[in-house]
């Protein structure tokens, strides 16, 4: 059984049906990319992982255990964590307040240690530790909500376009980040429409679109597929 199992998924907004019955796997330690086209259902596929959208149909099942009506505080305890899209950093709190909210239900002095950890892998977040959150640059905004998500020390997180609106430079300082995540043994679940990085990132790969996925595949098989070619990489 995979780490994450997502069922005929189905999420409404109202009247709008923004998924169609979306099934998807991520297997622990694995690194498993959704990409697909503006509205296509991606930031909705993570929202109802991570119960902020109730799913209007199907099934999630997150190591072995229904997560499908679970409440999204009792969901980051069991494992999964949000960096969501648009950053959403408390802009009015420091770098350190954001991070220590990130490890809110936890206790203990392993703590501590994440918040080492989430240094190492971003020594800006380090020198930056009492600036408000607000007064810092789109990317650096984007490694702490990375950084943020980690405090909760998930088995599974789960990463809204990492790369959006953020300088080449940054983007590259992500990826690499998120190669040292996936090392550490951590599952990924990347949404992006950054294709080609997101496509290189990952081992596995689904086209969402319009609510539905479209093709599922090893990445290295959808980086040859002309469909993803021609609609997804820009070749
Ligand atoms: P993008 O890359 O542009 O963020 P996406 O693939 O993440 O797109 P979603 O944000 O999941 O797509 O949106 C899927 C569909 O649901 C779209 O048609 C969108 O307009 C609609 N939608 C999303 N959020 C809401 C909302 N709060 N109210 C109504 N409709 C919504």
């Amino acid at each position: 059984m995979a780490l994450l199992e997502v069922s005929d998924l189905h999420a409404h907004y109202g009247a709008i049906e923004a998924l169609k019955g979306i099934s998807l796997t991520v297997e622990d330690g694995d690194v498993v990319t959704l990409i697909g086209s503006n509205g296509a259902g991606k930031s909705t596929t993570l929202r109802c992982i991570s119960g902020l959208t109730p799913p209007s149909g199907g099934s999630l099942t997150f190591a072995g255990q229904d997560l499908t009506r679970v409440a999204p505080h009792e969901i980051v305890t069991r494992g999964i964590a949000l960096s969501p899209e648009g950053r959403r950093c408390f802009s009015r709190m420091t770098v350190r307040e954001n991070l220590d909210l990130g490890a809110y239900r936890r206790r203990g002095p392993a703590i501590a240690a994440d918040l080492e950890r989430v240094f190492t892998l971003f020594p800006r977040l380090k020198e930056r530790e009492s600036q408000r959150a607000g007064t810092m640059s789109g990317g650096e905004q984007q490694m702490l909500a990375i950084g943020r998500a980690l405090m909760a020390s998930p088995r599974l997180l789960l990463l809204d376009e990492p790369s959006l609106g953020i300088a080449p430079v940054l983007v590259d300082r992500i990826y690499q980040t998120i190669s040292e995540i996936h090392s550490l043994g951590m599952a990924i679940l990347l949404v992006e429409q950054n294709a080609n990085r997101a496509l290189d990132a990952a081992s596995r790969g689904y086209v969402l679109e319009t609510g539905r996925i479209a093709l599922a595949d090893r990445t290295s098989s959808l980086q040859r597929d002309p469909r993803v070619q021609e609609a997804y990489l820009g070749t």
